[in-house]
């Protein structure tokens, strides 16, 4: 049987002829509705029963959180040549070269060209890359408000807090209870900048995963019988440049990136 791998291989069993038909607006975008499992590659009168017969059954999805992630990293990415990349610069406080855009993710360049193709002095992962993109496209760009508010004070925080603290603040509260160099890490590695707040924690640093996204990490250290804990606070105006999913999904992916640099660390030399 034949098998479909991309939106690409749809696309060649159409006719080309963008008659819309099928709802969408062109062959291209039935290509990519079917490869998602949103139409049925029947739902083109253009494609012969023998050649349907043929595909029954045939899309290969992805079957793993990261080929999905990947996945959508690459959707967003073939929205990137229809912006304005001078003013999504503006929106985002990047810098924009004249072929490509480059913000600044947790003090490493990390940068977009008008074709869409991604590169960082980072390893490009798609828990980053996803929502880099989104921001890129959909940040308003508004002003810092310099007040800190929690995770679940966000829009659309509520609904994925479970998430947020399985994946994010729990595994980086066990990062700061065993890796000791994780702080000095964030410090000296990450641009990271050691802040006084009104919050009564022994240790806070500020980090940018990216420039209009400011997320304060603070830890408390254990004390007579009493764990350690951990939180983190976003800007106020954190779910007007990112949305709530976006921002969990980044900060997972920050999380990812501080395991793997302990995991190293810790292992040593051999
Ligand atoms: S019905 Fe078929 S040929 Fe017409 S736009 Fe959709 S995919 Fe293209």
């Amino acid at each position: 049987m034949a098998r479909i791998n991309s939106p690409m291989d749809v696309f060649k069993l159409t006719d080309g002829s963008n008659c819309r038909a099928c709802n969408e607006k062109t062959c291209m975008a039935f290509g990519v509705a079917v490869f998602k499992g949103r139409k049925n590659l029947d739902q083109c009168p253009k494609i012969a029963p023998e050649v349907l017969a043929q595909y029954q059954d045939a899309t290969d999805r992805p079957d793993t959180i990261d080929e999905f992630m990947q996945q959508a990293v690459e959707e967003l990415q073939e929205q990137i040549p229809d912006i304005d990349m001078a003013e999504a610069a503006r929106r985002t406080a990047g810098e924009f070269d004249g072929q490509k855009l480059t913000l600044r993710v947790m003090g490493k360049a990390f940068s977009v060209d008008r074709a869409g193709s991604l590169s960082a002095d980072i390893h490009i992962n798609a828990w980053v890359a996803m929502p880099f993109l989104n921001h890129v496209l959909h940040c308003r760009g508004e002003a810092l408000t310099g007040e800190w508010i929690t995770f679940r004070e966000l829009k659309g925080g509520p609904e994925r807090y479970n998430h947020f603290q399985q994946n994010c603040e729990k595994p980086l509260k066990h990062l700061a209870d065993t890796y000791t160099d994780l702080f000095s890490d964030m410090l000296d590695v990450f641009a990271g900048r050691r802040v006084q707040t009104h919050i009564d924690s022994d240790i806070s640093v500020v980090l940018h995963p990216l420039p209009l996204l400011p997320v304060m990490c603070c830890y408390w250290e254990p004390e007579e019988g009493m764990g350690s804990s951990l939180h983190l606070f976003f800007d106020k105006s954190a779910d007007q440049q990112l949305d709530a999913e976006s921002i969990y999904t980044l900060l997972a992916g920050m999380v990812k990136m501080f395991e793997k640099i302990a995991a190293r660390n810790q292992s040593g030399p051999s």
